[in-house]
């Protein structure tokens, strides 16, 4: 890692991935010049809200499989890994404890995920640990969130151009980028409904995403066991 190489970190939950996270991540790359995207799999645990719908080895192998056709694009099982749960501010301490300052950490989330940042874990100290990259997403427009979060104004940086390198001083304290991008309007929530609807995923997740959905039998009706279903060879790519 040089002084100045810069890694972008998108986390979720990735139930599945989709093509909405891997444009967010491009876009964020694109607009900021980062040299990598670490996709980080969040693990979730059964205390904290809804389980997630397929395995954590499952939502791995999704991210994994997207991730192989694109340079610069990674898996990372970091939160995966830990028992704790995954907590944003514990995640960015134990990549800048690997090496990385805080201004070379670039924390991509979208619209609809960073209204609720201030019921974050550690709020508002984790935006302390990286720069924050909001991408807006279909539905949330970044005027709603300016318009939502006055605390967070003075440190809201909106990128309306496509700098060649944006210079940034690395003894500055990180701020919030605001993004306002065309991502497309995918949700993991639609693509399990449609699924469980045996209808096609085409131009909703890459093709080997589908194939793997499909094999492994993820997100069928009634969730874990699927072998008493019949295979209608249906068609999910
Ligand atoms: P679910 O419907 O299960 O909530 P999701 O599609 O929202 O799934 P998440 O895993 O919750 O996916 O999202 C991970 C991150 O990616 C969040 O920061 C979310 O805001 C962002 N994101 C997901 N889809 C898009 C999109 N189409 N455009 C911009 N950001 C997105
Ligand atoms: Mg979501």
């Amino acid at each position: 890692m040089t002084a100045s190489s810069r890694t972008g970190i998108l986390g979720g939950r990735f139930d599945p991935i989709h093509l909405g996270h891997l444009e967010t991540a491009a876009v964020a790359q694109r607009m900021l010049a980062l040299d990598r995207v670490l996709l980080i799999p969040s693990r979730v645990s059964p205390h904290r809200g809804a389980p997630a719908r397929a395995t954590d080895r499952d939502r791995l192998a999704l991210v994994t499989l997207a991730a192989s056709g694109t340079v610069g694009l990674s898996p990372c099982q970091l939160e995966l890994e830990s028992e704790a749960p995954s907590y944003t501010a514990v995640t960015l301490e134990r990549l800048r404890d690997q090496g990385h300052r805080r201004t070379q950490l670039f924390f991509i989330i979208g619209a609809d995920a960073f209204a609720d940042i201030s019921t974050w874990h550690d709020y508002p100290a984790v935006l302390d640990g990286a720069h924050f990259v909001v991408v807006s997403r279909p539905g949330h427009p970044l005027a709603d969130l300016i318009e939502a979060l006055p605390d967070l104004r003075a440190r809201m940086r909106p990128l309306s151009h496509n700098p060649e390198r944006l210079s940034l001083d690395a003894n500055a304290a990180p701020v919030v980028f605001l993004i306002d991008a065309v991502t497309p309007d995918i949700s993991s929530t639609k693509i399990r409904a449609r699924v469980a609807r045996s209808e096609p995923l085409i131009g909703l997740v890459p093709d080997n995403v589908a194939a793997y959905i499909r094999r492994h039998r993820l997100y069928m009706p009634q969730g874990g066991d699927t072998s008493h279903l019949p295979d209608t060879g249906a068609e999910l790519t």
